[in-house]
């Protein structure tokens, strides 16, 4: 029940960054207030950068698709995901995404976490 709200607040809640950290707000809605409450959170209610945010570093904004850039897949926001289908030069990636990227797989494209 508590992992459903969690879905739709970070589905339907407003993506804003407060200090450089990402994080949900309710924008005023009263069904995300409601739901806020129920769940505990402040508003804003501070997120993960990681698993939540362009990997682009110094980008804070949402991440809208996953692209491959170069010779790595990113998670990347509107504006990047455009920069890489135009096959721009890459900028800085941020250190969890290239640590990522260096256990994936070249043969089989998935991610082997399980280091000898
Ligand atoms: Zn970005």
């Amino acid at each position: 029940m508590k992992e459903a709200l969690e879905d739709m607040v970070y589905q339907f809640g407003y993506h804003v960054v407060v200090n450089n950290t990402p994080a949900i707000s309710t924008g005023g809605l009263s069904a995300l207030e409601s739901a806020f409450d129920a769940l505990g959170w402040d508003d804003p209610h501070l997120i993960d950068e990681k698993g939540n945010t362009c990997e682009v570093v110094g980008c804070m904004e949402s991440i809208v698709s996953g692209v491959k850039w170069g010779d790595i897949y990113l998670c990347l926001c509107h504006n990047h995901s455009m920069m890489a289908y135009d096959n721009q030069e890459r900028p800085p990636i941020k250190d969890y995404a290239i640590i990522r990227e260096q256990m994936r797989d070249k043969a089989t494209g998935f991610i082997n976490d399980n280091i000898d």
